[in-house]
């Protein structure tokens, strides 16, 4: 990666990160994606109530009420054509995007979602915490990383909270049931191997991992789904697969984030050395939703419009998995 002195600032939050890579594609890449943390206590029962999160969403159509005005006014004066037609009235959005999803119909009503919003605010504060190894069934790795962060000092760690509560928001409000792993940014951890534990103790339907990477070239975005490990990840590979298709399918049509043109194969990695996706007894998966060192990635990701879409498409994308079992 080019020369970090620059961003002093920066540099510090992203040190440990070095290479930038917030999963790290490669096993040299110790840290990132995962993280969990000291106690299961972190498990937050997400009870929002579905508005809470809601806002900076596109809007739903205006309204609909308001009929076009003129129609029982003949014209007066041929002359003068009605006023409105060439302002159509306005017209109901396609798809309001943030219109609630009715319970009965969400097919998510009693269902159980983890979500992993990875690393954590202060992590780059406690090193040691976050640079003991932890079993991952396979082998060893970092408890956690900082994870990466923008060019002007955007923490992924920020990002990955944020977009994890609007997406909880959106989840609880259609009836199912959300366990995060962390529900601040401002301590440390989980512990990778703690924040698979949450999402099985949970009996999570599903599991999803939030992150945003930091490499030093290209953009876009790809969803990561484990190798079939026996007697690790054999069981939940397959259905794994499935989510990482349906995730990523939603993603790329709720943000139009490009797939990613530096990391796997039509936006989809498949690894064996991440500890959240390792020690998973649910079907799971992590999404880079972006690159956070691209400065076009960046800038939407720093966009809280954009934030809720993703949000938005991640809920699409678990509920066509959760629909299509
Ligand atoms: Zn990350």
């Amino acid at each position: 990666m080019g020369s970090s002195a620059r961003r002093a600032a920066v540099v510090l939050l992203v040190a440990v990160v070095a290479a930038g890579a917030c999963t790290g594609a490669s096993q040299r890449r110790t840290a990132s994606a995962e993280s969990p943390s000291p106690a299961a206590s972190v498990t937050a029962t997400v009870s929002a109530s579905p508005t809470s999160i809601s806002s900076p969403t596109p809007t739903a159509a205006p309204a609909p009420t308001k009929p076009a005005p003129a129609p029982t006014k003949a014209a007066p004066a041929p002359a003068k054509p009605a006023p409105a037609p060439a302002k159509p009235a306005p017209k109901p959005a396609m798809s309001p995007p943030s219109a609630p999803i009715p319970v009965a119909a969400s097919g998510l009503a009693g269902r159980v979602v983890a979500i992993d919003p990875g690393h954590n605010g202060q992590n780059y504060a406690h090193t040691a915490e976050i640079n003991r190894l932890v079993d991952i069934g396979n082998g060893t790795k970092a408890c956690d990383t900082t994870g990466t962060a923008a060019r002007d000092g955007y923490t992924e760690a920020a990002y990955n909270l944020d977009v994890a509560q609007r997406l909880a928001s959106l989840l609880t409000g259609a009836g199912a049931r959300v366990v995060l792993t962390r529900t601040d940014n401002n301590g440390w951890g989980p512990c990778i191997d703690e924040r698979a534990a949450i999402g099985n103790g949970a009996h999570a339907d599903v599991a999803i991992s939030i992150h945003a990477d930091g490499s030093t070239t290209g953009r876009g975005f790809h969803v990561i789904y484990p190798v079939s490990l026996p007697g690790l990840t054999d069981a939940i590979a397959g259905p794994s697969q499935r989510l990482a298709v349906d995730i990523r399918d939603a993603y790329a049509a709720g943000t139009g984030m490009p797939y990613s043109n530096y990391i796997g194969r039509a936006a989809l990695d498949q690894r064996g050395d991440l500890g959240g996706l390792n020690l998973s007894r649910v079907p799971k998966v992590f999404i880079e939703t972006g690159n956070l060192h691209d400065n076009t990635d960046a800038a939407l990701l720093e966009d809280p419009g954009f934030r809720q879409r993703a949000a938005q498409s991640l809920l699409a994308g678990l509920q066509a998995f959760l629909g299509g079992r």
